[in-house]
């Protein structure tokens, strides 16, 4: 077994009836499990679980794919795209469901939890948290609620869903599961450094932070949007932050998502959900501006789903050429740079200094003059240069 190909999904730990396993960080600051070998029975349920050497059967259904848009604007704007997720979850919780997903905790760690209301859902899951999320004992209480015979919508990366599936060993009934595309995650730590950096720099804790901020800018710009204990906002784009613009170049993946076995067609969701760049190339008349969610329908549960909350969005069907020709990770993982091979060796080193290294780059400084331009007149310039 090559830990390399380990996903950090969190089933052998879940499962391990001896509580023999834990995943702990190694020096790049990614969880890989540890064994306890005082504790370890030689059961062997870990290896049963594990992603590695084993797959679930994927259900043979003709894949749909649309364009989603949901209808409730205060919905739209705290979604990271056309706000699919948060479509389905309201569906889920009006009938007393549990969502459960990615939320930052009270140090804007990236964690599953469980929620049970639409309140605490949009407050805690809305937005992509780009980094990875510590699943820690999220399977085992999903499978006590699947027992209550409760309705429980699991978002999270393919591996996540596929770690769900495995720990489980079946698909039950009451389980909607919704797998996002995904290109990879940086590491929890490096994550955290970064955040203490901007709280060192602005001297002040970080009480809130969105990768995706949508207010004045629109949706197809990564915009972060962070916000002081001091209630004040600061926001920009992606370029002119090391560690976002890193993780979009996907310079500072975890190993196994360079050789991700889910970056195809063959999804194990549900649903999977995605941005859907590109919309307005095949869609006429459509408005992006507040964001799209591409979502790709893989079950029969999935398409259910769908059909029952078809009042609350707005739905276009697409060719799946038409799905994937902006979203390559449908159909490939991200390669890996030779950049990656000492990325954290030189991030950690000396942290202070690596943030201040690309601040001090001519192309932050350019990036610097352009972002005091207003969104609209850059919108006009790049009309005008396009024709
Ligand atoms: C690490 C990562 C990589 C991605 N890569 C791509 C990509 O290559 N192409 C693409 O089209 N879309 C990608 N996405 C998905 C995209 O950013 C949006 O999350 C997606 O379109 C859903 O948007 P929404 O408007 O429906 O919902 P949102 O309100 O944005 O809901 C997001 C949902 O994602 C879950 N989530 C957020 N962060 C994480 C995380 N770190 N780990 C697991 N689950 C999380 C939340 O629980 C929530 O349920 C990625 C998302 C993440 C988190
Ligand atoms: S073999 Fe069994 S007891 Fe040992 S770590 Fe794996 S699950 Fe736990
Ligand atoms: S079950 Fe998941 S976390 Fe455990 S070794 Fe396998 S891939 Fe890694
Ligand atoms: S790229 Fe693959 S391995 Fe990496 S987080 Fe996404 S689904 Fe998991």
């Amino acid at each position: 077994m090559d830990v390399k190909n380990c996903t950090g999904c969190g089933a052998c730990e879940n499962i391990c009836p001896h509580n023999a396993i834990c995943l702990k960080s190694n020096e790049e600051g990614f969880l890989y499990p540890e064994v306890d070998e005082e504790r370890c029975i030689d059961c062997f349920l870990c290896n049963k679980v594990c992603q590695i050497e084993n797959k679930t059967e994927i259900e043979k259904f003709s894949k749909k794919y649309y364009a989603l848009i949901n209808k409730n604007e205060k919905h739209l704007k705290v979604s990271s795209s056309g706000g699919a997720f948060l479509a389905i979850a309201k569906y889920v919780l009006e009938k007393d469901g549990v969502v459960v997903g990615c939320g930052f905790d009270g140090e804007l760690k990236a964690v599953h939890i469980l929620t049970y209301t639409l309140d605490e859902c949009i407050r805690r899951l809305c937005g992509s948290k780009y980094v990875q999320s510590e699943i820690q004992e999220s399977y085992k209480k999903i499978k006590e609620e699947l027992s209550k015979r409760k309705i429980v919508l699991f978002v999270g990366t393919p591996c996540q869903v596929e770690g769900l599936y495995l720990f489980l060993k079946n698909k039950p009934e009451n389980l909607i599961t919704i797998d996002l595309i995904c290109h990879g995650v940086s590491s929890p730590l490096l994550w955290k450094k970064h955040k203490e950096y901007l709280e060192r720099k602005i001297n002040q804790k970080i009480n809130k932070y969105r990768f995706r901020g949508k207010e004045n800018i629109g949706w197809a710009l990564y915009y972060y949007y962070y916000y002081g204990a001091k209630n004040n906002c600061k926001k920009g784009p992606a370029i002119l932050d090391r560690y976002y613009t890193d993780f979009l170049k996907g310079i500072n993946y975890r190993e196994s998502c360079y050789s991700c076995k889910f970056a195809n067609l063959n999804r194990c969701g549900d649903i999977t959900i995605g941005d859907f760049w590109g919309a307005e190339k095949f869609i006429k008349n459509i408005d992006i501006h507040k964001g799209v969610s591409l979502i790709i329908i893989n079950s029969l549960k999935g398409n259910e789903i769908i059909k029952a909350i078809s009042s609350g969005i707005k739905l276009r069907e697409v060719k799946e050429t038409e799905a994937i020709q902006d979203n390559q990770n449908l159909i490939r993982p991200t390669s890996r740079s030779e950049e990656r091979n000492t990325y954290y060796e030189k991030a950690f080193n000396n942290f202070e200094l690596w943030e201040k290294e690309y601040t001090n780059t001519l192309t932050y400084k350019i990036n610097i003059l352009k972002n005091f331009v207003p969104v609209s007149l850059k919108k006009i310039l790049r009309r005008l240069i396009n024709g």
